[in-house]
């Protein structure tokens, strides 16, 4: 049995379109969008598996939790991942039920709550980055840092926020279940959000960690771990360029590995939050034995998989 495998990394831009469309109906109708993009791989032949951003939601939560804390217990981290890839994994779902029942598809698709393991001896714990939730007053931040061991940081003289670290993945915990789905031809929503954080005790068990994973690279090691044919990740731009936001750019219609590696090297041309790790994300997927990969926006997916747009990243 051959089939044509893809993982599709979905990115912010296809959940929120801007600041005043973000309630959960207006980011169930942008879901709608992408999931016609999906429906019609799916027409071309493709088994999908469907990995998504979820840092505005995940804001959200912590914002009523925080707004709530009177009466109210907070949610921790990693029970904010699983509730977002829950909520977002609906939206999916339903959107990807009508459109295959509008059109006469035999498929169904289904959300797996997807652990994520890394390393407790991570670097990255030791140097926590990423910011979340809302800014803080100093004494509260001082307060949480003593209280809960939270780091804080001071953010530009725009206040003080929590900061968590941004571990590597190293193991996708339902990654046997995720691929017999795949191949019993379910369309699979998973690794939400960059997996639930979980790290392993001696013994083995695992317990969530408040850590923040990048979707892009759990997306990589899940297309590696299901043997993907396909890597794309559906974001905001059309192409990658090379001197991003320099007189100098220039938008790339291919890469090679090699390249890709050079490039991302030479530390000028994607930007360190956003396009570096989708790269770096890419060049693990295709060193860890996957053949090509697209970074493309949502509504150019079909052009970009016929070779018309997009920026195709491949072995040589
Ligand atoms: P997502 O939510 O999909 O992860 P990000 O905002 O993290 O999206 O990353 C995509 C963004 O990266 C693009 O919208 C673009 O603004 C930015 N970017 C940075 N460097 C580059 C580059 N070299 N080429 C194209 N886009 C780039
Ligand atoms: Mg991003």
């Amino acid at each position: 049995m051959s089939k044509k495998i893809a993982v599709v990394a979905i990115g912010g831009n296809s959940l929120i379109k801007d600041k005043t469309h973000q309630t959960v109906r207006d980011q169930y109708i942008a879901a709608k969008e992408t999931c016609d993009h999906v429906v019609s791989m799916i027409k071309d032949g493709w088994e999908i598996a469907i990995g998504h951003g979820n840092g505005p939601q995940v804001g959200f939560i912590l914002r009523r939790s925080e707004l709530a804390a009177h009466e109210l217990h907070e949610v921790p981290l990693d029970a904010c991942g699983a509730d977002t890839q829950g909520a977002i994994g609906y939206a999916l779902q339903q959107n990807l039920y009508n459109e295959f029942r509008l059109y006469g598809i035999n498929k169904s698709a289904v959300t797996v709550v997807t652990q994520v393991e890394v390393a407790a001896d991570d670097p990255a714990f030791k140097n926590p980055t990423k910011p979340i939730g809302s800014f803080m007053d100093e004494a509260e931040a001082k307060r949480r840092q003593e209280k809960e061991g939270w780091s804080v940081v001071e953010d530009a003289g725009r206040g003080w926020r929590r900061v968590v670290a941004s571990p590597m993945p190293i193991r996708i915990v339902e990654e046997a279940s995720i691929k017999h789905l795949i191949e019993a031809g379910f369309v699979v929503i998973c690794t939400g959000g960059g997996g639930i954080p979980v790290v392993a005790d001696k013994e083995g068990m695992l317990q969530g960690v408040a850590a923040v994973i990048d979707k892009d690279y759990a997306a990589a090691l899940l297309a590696n771990g299901i043997g993907a044919n396909m890597f794309i990740i559906s974001t905001a731009v059309e192409k990658v360029a090379l001197n991003y936001g320099k007189p100098n750019q220039t938008w790339l219609d291919h890469m090679t590995l090699a390249q890709a590696k050079a490039y991302l090297a030479e530390g000028c041309h994607f930007a360190k939050g956003s396009m570096a790790p989708k790269i770096k994300a890419v060049i693990n997927f295709l060193e860890g034995g996957g053949e090509e990969a697209l970074i493309t926006n949502p509504e150019n997916i079909e052009q970009a998989l016929v070779g018309k747009t997009g920026t195709r990243i491949t072995q040589a």
